[in-house]
């Protein structure tokens, strides 16, 4: 397969990019292109003009205020992961950049482009979901901020309207207390696409988990908000969460009820199932873990 030929355009502010995705007959935003690129070339998709997002430094820069981290989102996974601020406020978003494909995929893939590629397997959404990130949309008449657990409709599909571009993710700053994770399955230990993957956020007081969000991912049409599971862990005390105790076991479950997964060529639904129970367990007890070292 090769490329078919396309229309480029580098425009240098998001009003630009925004203009020319309203003009261009059938145009596609391209960030690093490492999934729009991919499809054109395997036929999967066909856009005649290519906007690309990559010159634009509205969108590619790290900054903080007092509650919130705010990342362009034409920042690369490379540059999340080297980030400082990211490191020091949200480390569980660095954790799971780290896990994404290769070198060469972490310098040319964004963070934007992966959410808004809308994979139910890709690695920023769930952590992100987890952490109660929104993302900031720019369109012809307006900027909205979005909750990203509003963002999602159906695999691959999203709520963004033609011409709209994110432009930014919102990520609130961890606080003392809390502890957040992200555990990825794939096939091969590296460069692989997740099997199931399972984000954790717990917050603790006074060895209470007050606050709690279990995301499941490559389980469902989107990374989704295990309800279920959530409440397991909501007002129960750390140490009921030993390895032998039943209200781990009971988390597990109430994720698996909440997933809807499909056999395809990585993994059966029954396995993806299994999987996906160990994992939950695993990630709870690791968010755990830091919550408490956090709450020191
Ligand atoms: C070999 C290989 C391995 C990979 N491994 C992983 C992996 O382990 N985990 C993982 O999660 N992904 C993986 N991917 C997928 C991909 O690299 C990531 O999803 C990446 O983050 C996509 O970002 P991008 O900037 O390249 O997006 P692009 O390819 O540029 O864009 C993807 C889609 O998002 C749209 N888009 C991009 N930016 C915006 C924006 N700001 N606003 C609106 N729409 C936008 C584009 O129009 C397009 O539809 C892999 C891909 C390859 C080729």
């Amino acid at each position: 397969m090769v490329l078919p030929d396309f229309g480029f355009y580098q425009p240098i502010s998001v009003k630009d990019a925004i203009d020319l995705l309203m003009q261009k007959p059938n145009a596609a935003a391209m960030a690093g292109g490492t999934d729009l690129l991919v499809e054109m070339k395997n036929g999967i998709r066909r856009s005649e003009n290519l906007v690309s997002l990559a010159k634009i430094p509205e969108m590619k820069f790290i900054k903080e205020d007092v509650k919130n981290l705010f990342i362009g989102a034409c920042t690369t996974h490379s540059e999340v992961i080297a980030s400082p601020l990211i490191g020091k406020f949200a480390p569980a978003l660095v954790e799971a950049a780290s896990k994404i494909g290769s070198n060469q995929i972490r310098n040319t893939g964004t963070i934007g482009g992966n959410i808004c590629t809308a994979a139910s397997c890709c690695d920023s959404a769930p952590i992100l979901l987890a952490l109660n990130a929104s993302v900031e949309i720019a369109g012809t008449e307006n900027i909205r901020v979005v909750p990203l657990r509003d963002f999602f409709t159906f695999n691959k599909k999203t709520i963004l309207k033609k011409g709209e571009l994110v432009t930014r993710i919102i990520v609130p700053k961890s606080e003392p207390g809390i502890g957040a994770c992200y555990e990825k399955f794939g096939l091969r230990e590296a460069g692989s696409i997740a099997v199931v993957s399972v984000a954790a956020k717990v917050q603790l007081v006074n060895d209470i988990c007050v606050d709690a969000c279990i995301v499941i991912g490559a389980v469902a049409p989107t990374p989704k908000i295990s309800g279920q599971a959530t409440t397991v862990l909501k007002g129960k005390k750390v140490s009921e969460f030993a390895e032998d105790l039943p209200l781990l076991e009971e988390a597990g479950n109430a994720a698996v009820r909440d997933s809807i997964p499909i056999d395809d060529i990585r993994g059966g639904a029954q396995y993806r199932r299994d999987v996906l129970k160990v994992l939950v367990k695993r990630t709870i007890r690791r968010a755990f873990e830091l919550a408490v070292n956090n709450e020191k």
